[in-house]
């Protein structure tokens, strides 16, 4: 991990004349730690702001992928983009420590500001921009908190008009992430409410809110028209899963409901795509595979039948923005300019990609020789 040791000159890009280009969300590039914040006892915000002169472009919900070297070892780690779009020159992460977890530990012992380290996207679909409505419920437990968190402060930003509940789910009240900025948007954003729900009152004696888990009966109490609402969820898995049972039982329409998962436990194979062969390529295999070409770069590997693309190019030392590997988190997603592919997927793209010629080459295996927008 570099540090840049050089003083900045506060916001003088904001008068400079020349609008910085965008961030390329295609390409690997280096951020600089600005600032590190305690949210609460295991909870940091990092902020950061691009190497070169460049502003984020992102919808609030999508994630970025670190690309780090930790001890000699190259890990990918997805975390969610906790600031704004509407506040482009920098954005943040929220990281929860997780007991023996490698990179959240990491950040919070090692990241300081004037630390630079690579990073790609922003990508992924979770987010309230996708469907307009007139009134949104945002479930969050934990550190799944963080994409609900920039879609609350951009509606702040954007002095929405939009009606939204934003119900967290924490261990204890000392557990709450951003308790005092929710606070203030309430105050500041007259159809914006917050509502907490901790298992315990923890050292707080005077906690006067519900204790326990989110239930059906405290929902209605909570915003009774919640059937009415786009419903966005994020937190544990076990949370998710409860959550979109009680809304099952509850008779809510789950085609309003939108969830993210922070974990890959899902094996793939949800879904399997096999788009229609393109005649212009040859669908029999060279001797040891098939040719894939990176028609960006200009680099051609092989790829074995068997082999995953993403696997193939990993092994030919090319650097391609990825995390999961079971084709569920889309970091990989990459437009097919030609060819064949056998696609087994997690859920990580959507139908309509599919038609539109992307993939996922973490879980896609050449069936004829491959063209990829890379
Ligand atoms: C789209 C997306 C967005 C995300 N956004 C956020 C976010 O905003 N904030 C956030 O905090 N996290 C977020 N995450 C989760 C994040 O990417 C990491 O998974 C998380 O920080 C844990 O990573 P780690 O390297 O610290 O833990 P890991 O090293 O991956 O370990 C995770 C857990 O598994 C255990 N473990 C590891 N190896 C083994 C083993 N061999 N046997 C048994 N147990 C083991 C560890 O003890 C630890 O408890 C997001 C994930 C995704 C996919």
């Amino acid at each position: 991990m570099q540090m840049t040791a050089m003083p900045r000159k506060i916001g003088s890009e904001l008068w400079d004349e020349k609008v910085p280009p965008t961030w390329d969300a295609d390409r690997e590039d280096t951020l600089i730690c600005r600032l590190v914040r305690s949210e609460t006892h295991d909870v940091k915000t990092f902020l950061f702001s691009p190497a070169k002169p460049s502003l984020f472009r992102f919808r609030p919900g999508q994630f970025i992928t670190l690309d780090l070297n930790i001890g000699g070892e190259t890990i990918n780690r997805c975390y969610t983009i906790s600031s704004s779009p509407t506040r482009p020159d920098t954005l943040s992460i929220t990281v929860k420590r997780q007991p023996g977890g490698k990179v959240s530990n990491w950040l919070h012992d090692t990241m300081k500001p004037g630390a630079e380290i690579k990073a790609m996207g922003p990508s992924g679909d979770f987010s309230f921009t996708h469907h307009a409505a007139e009134k949104y419920l945002f479930l969050s437990g934990g550190s799944g908190v963080t994409p609900l968190m920039s879609m609350a402060r951009t509606c702040y930003d954007m002095a929405a008009d939009a009606d939204v509940v934003f119900v967290h789910s924490a261990r204890t009240p000392a557990d709450i992430i951003y308790r005092q900025e929710l606070a203030s948007m309430e105050f500041g954003l007259p159809r914006f409410r917050t509502a907490f729900v901790c298992e315990t009152a923890g050292d707080q004696r005077d906690w006067a809110a519900p204790t326990g888990y989110l239930t059906g009966a405290l929902l209605e109490t909570i915003a009774a028209d919640f059937r009415q609402r786009e419903i966005y969820c994020c937190g544990p898995d076990a949370y998710m899963k409860a959550v979109s049972a009680m809304l099952k039982d509850a008779g809510f329409d789950m085609a309003h409901y939108h969830q993210e998962s922070f974990t890959f436990g899902v094996d793939a194979g949800a879904e399997i795509a096999a788009p229609a062969p393109t005649p212009a390529e040859s669908a029999s295999p060279a001797a040891d595979g098939f040719e894939i070409t990176f028609q960006k770069t200009g680099q051609k590997i092989i790829c074995g039948p068997d082999q995953f693309i993403l696997e193939a190019a990993r092994n030919a030392g090319m650097r391609l923005p990825f995390s999961c590997t079971k084709g569920i988190c889309s970091t990989c997603k990459t437009k097919k300019l030609s060819g064949e592919v056998e696609m087994k997927h997690g859920g990580g793209i959507r139908q309509r990609e599919i038609d539109q010629g992307m993939i996922l080459p973490c879980c896609s295996k050449p069936r004829s020789n491959i063209t990829l927008d890379k």
